[in-house]
């Protein structure tokens, strides 16, 4: 049997959410939701350094428009460092420029 080479370390590299763009993306637009028990991190899209600010804008357009169940709670949308393998729990907004 061969011998298999080395794989690299597989990454996942996200890229933008805006129409168009394939940068990778270095933000996460999220908004923490609660049901009960459950905490997470909602996505609502990927952000490349030059799309944040329409990115986070079409999310809240989205977020807005979202239906919520009563014993859901979700926080506002804000721009997250997108950090390979760290947990949403451990994410804290970025604060806004
Ligand atoms: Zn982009």
């Amino acid at each position: 049997m061969d011998e298999l080479p080395d794989e690299p370390t597989f990454r996942y590299r996200a890229t933008c959410s805006h129409p168009g763009c394939d940068r990778t993306a270095d933000t996460k637009v999220a908004a923490p939701w609660s049901a009960g028990a459950g905490r997470e991190l909602k996505n609502y899209g990927l952000a490349c350094e030059v799309h944040r600010e329409p990115v986070l804008a079409r999310a809240r357009e989205r977020r807005a428009a979202l239906a919520i169940a009563e014993e859901e709670t979700v926080g506002p949308v804000a721009l997250y460092d997108l950090i390979a393998g760290r947990l949403d729990a451990e994410a804290t907004p970025r604060p806004e420029s």
